[in-house]
This record gives C-alpha cells, sequence and structure tokens, in this order.
C-alpha cells in the first residue's frame, strides 16, 4: 500500500485556532491526510463538527483535548487525551474547571494591559475567540497575542508573548492548573487515553530528569507519549522513540497546527516530518 499520513494534534476556532473545526477538517483532505485528531485546548467543543465533516469526507478521525498541567517554569507539561467520551461526567467537570481558571486568569491579563495603556476590552477579547458566536469557545493568550498584533502594539504573535504574554512578559498572569496526578485521572476517567505532549516543553536539563518524569507519569497513569512533533528536530524524535519504546508507551506525532495565530506550522508536517498512518492505528486499536 502507498504511504499515507496523519495528524494527531492540532487545534480549531472551538480553542485558539484560527480554522473552524469543519475548516480543519477539510484542509487535512487537501494535504492528503487519511486521519486526524483535533485536540484543542480545555474543550471538546469542536468534536462534534470536525467528526461530521471527517465522516462526509472520508477521513478516519479521534476526538481529542489537551490539557495544561501543573509543572515548574520554564517547563510546561501539556497532556493530550484521546478518545474522550463527550457524555462523561468527568469531562465536563475538568473542562468546566479548567475554563474557570482562564476566566479567572483572563481579565487580569486584559486590565494590566488597560494600566500600561493598550486599548484592549475583554468584549473584544472574547468576538476575537468567537464567544460572540459560540459561548462555548476557549479563550487563549493567543487571541490577545493577535489583537495586540492587528492594533500594532506588536509587529508578531511571537513578539506580543515575549513583551507581555510570556513569564517575565509585562501583562504575565498564570492560570489555575489541575495537577498531572488530577489531569491524568480525570482523563483515564473520561474513558480517554492520555499522551505526554512535546516533551522538550518540559524543559529538563538532562535526560536523566526527563526519563524520571515520564517514569513517575507512568505510574500515575500516562499511556503515550508524542515523539513527532513541531518543536521536535530528528535527533530528539529518535530519542523520544527510545524513550517510549523502554517504558512501552504508545508513540504518537502531531504538527500542532493553529491556523495562523502559528504561522511557521503546517497542517501533517511536523519540523518537515510527515506522521505515518501507522500512528493513527496503533492509537485507535489502543482505544477500542
Ligand atoms: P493559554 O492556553 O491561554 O495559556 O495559551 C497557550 C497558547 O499560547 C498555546 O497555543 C501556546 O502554544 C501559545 N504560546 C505559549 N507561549 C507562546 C510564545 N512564547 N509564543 C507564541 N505562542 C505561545
Ligand atoms: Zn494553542
Ligand atoms: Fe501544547
Ligand atoms: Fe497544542
Amino acid at each position: 500500500m502507498a504511504s499515507s499520513f496523519v495528524d494527531l494534534h492540532c487545534h480549531s476556532t472551538a480553542s485558539d485556532g484560527t480554522l473552524a473545526p469543519a475548516e480543519v477538517v477539510r484542509l487535512a483532505k487537501e494535504v492528503g491526510l487519511t486521519g486526524l485528531a483535533l485536540t484543542d485546548h480545555d474543550t471538546i467543543g469542536g468534536i462534534a463538527e470536525a467528526r461530521g465533516e471527517a465522516d462526509r469526507l472520508g477521513i478516519d478521525f479521534i476526538a481529542g483535548i489537551e490539557i495544561s498541567a501543573e509543572f515548574p517554569h520554564p517547563g510546561t507539561l501539556h497532556l493530550l487525551g484521546y478518545g474522550v467520551d463527550p457524555e462523561s461526567a468527568v469531562l465536563k467537570e475538568m473542562t468546566g474547571k479548567l475554563i474557570e481558571g482562564r476566566d479567572t486568569r483572563n481579565p487580569k491579563i486584559v486590565q494590566r494591559l488597560q494600566e500600561l495603556g493598550v486599548a484592549i476590552t475583554m468584549e473584544e477579547v472574547e468576538k476575537e475567540a468567537g464567544k460572540d458566536v459560540d459561548t462555548r469557545s476557549v479563550v487563549g493568550r493567543p487571541h490577545i497575542a493577535a489583537i495586540l498584533q492587528r492594533k500594532g502594539y506588536v509587529s508578531s504573535i511571537k513578539q506580543a508573548f515575549d513583551k507581555y504574554l510570556a513569564p517575565g512578559g509585562l501583562a504575565y498572569f498564570d492560570k489555575e492548573r489541575l495537577s498531572p496526578r488530577r489531569a491524568l485521572e480525570m482523563i483515564r476517567e473520561s474513558r480517554g487515553l492520555s499522551v505526554l505532549a512535546h516533551p522538550v516543553q518540559l524543559r529538563t536539563e538532562n535526560d536523566a530528569q526527563l526519563e524520571r518524569i515520564v517514569k513517575d507519569l507512568i505510574d500515575l497513569g500516562l499511556r503515550g507519549m508524542e515523539v513527532i512533533h513541531s518543536d521536535h528536530d530528528a535527533a530528539t524524535v529518535e530519542k523520544l522513540t527510545r524513550l517510549a519504546d523502554r517504558y512501552s508507551l504508545l508513540k504518537t506525532g502531531g504538527s500542532d497546527f493553529h491556523g495562523s495565530n502559528k504561522k511557521n506550522i503546517q497542517l501533517g508536517l511536523a519540523n518537515g516530518r510527515r506522521i505515518q498512518r501507522e500512528y493513527f492505528d496503533k492509537l485507535a486499536a489502543a482505544l477500542s
């Protein structure tokens, strides 16, 4: 059979991507993917629309979600939950908590920006996130960054983070997160399979520290590791593949596509690398 490719990590307008869920699926079709998982931050609000379009276009689809857990700065610990049950009460509780954390943080960022002389309101931010159209839309810092760029306060999304929104920035506030233990528990109780997203973003000091963290997460229920990602160079993909194999973790791969909120990332391409169909099939098998 000819090679066939997939993407297991991408974002839509349900969170901080710029394409609607159905548009992400249509793009997947255009670029020749045969399998896709949508993994919006803190919400499954885009899943039904994406699944419907995937069914129409004959693309295989897996529901996903990405959540940020507590982790010491400067690292970040993101977990992907695949195959979560949209009807699960635990899933609703989890997404509700995470969105509450955002609802507490976002106005603080906006207020600080106003104090710094930036003309921005929560109404504009919510509109940017599409909350005026769909109240379930998740508001994230990239939405604020897009407004700052459009109004000329910064020249790029990256500059908006560097100057204002990232840790150390003038208007940085953290949001309340779940502990890794609770996050893994809640993904499992939502009947999902948990995967450690882009392990490089843990910013561990060395391989031994990375391995210890991965071992601890496995003890808490972690089932897989994202070995292919836009932030992973070839050496990192190889290293993580060996680590995942050593601990019998399921391996996944995705681009982390966000539409024009991350201009350098294309759907189906992770640092120039395509993601073989096999990654989709093994995940699907583990979920069945
Ligand atoms: P939030 O969920 O609101 O905390 O924002 C997280 C989103 O912002 C994710 O999509 C990140 O990839 C993105 N992000 C975080 N830091 C940066 C950065 N320094 N430059 C660009 N995007 C970033
Ligand atoms: Zn994002
Ligand atoms: Fe992430
Ligand atoms: Fe992501």
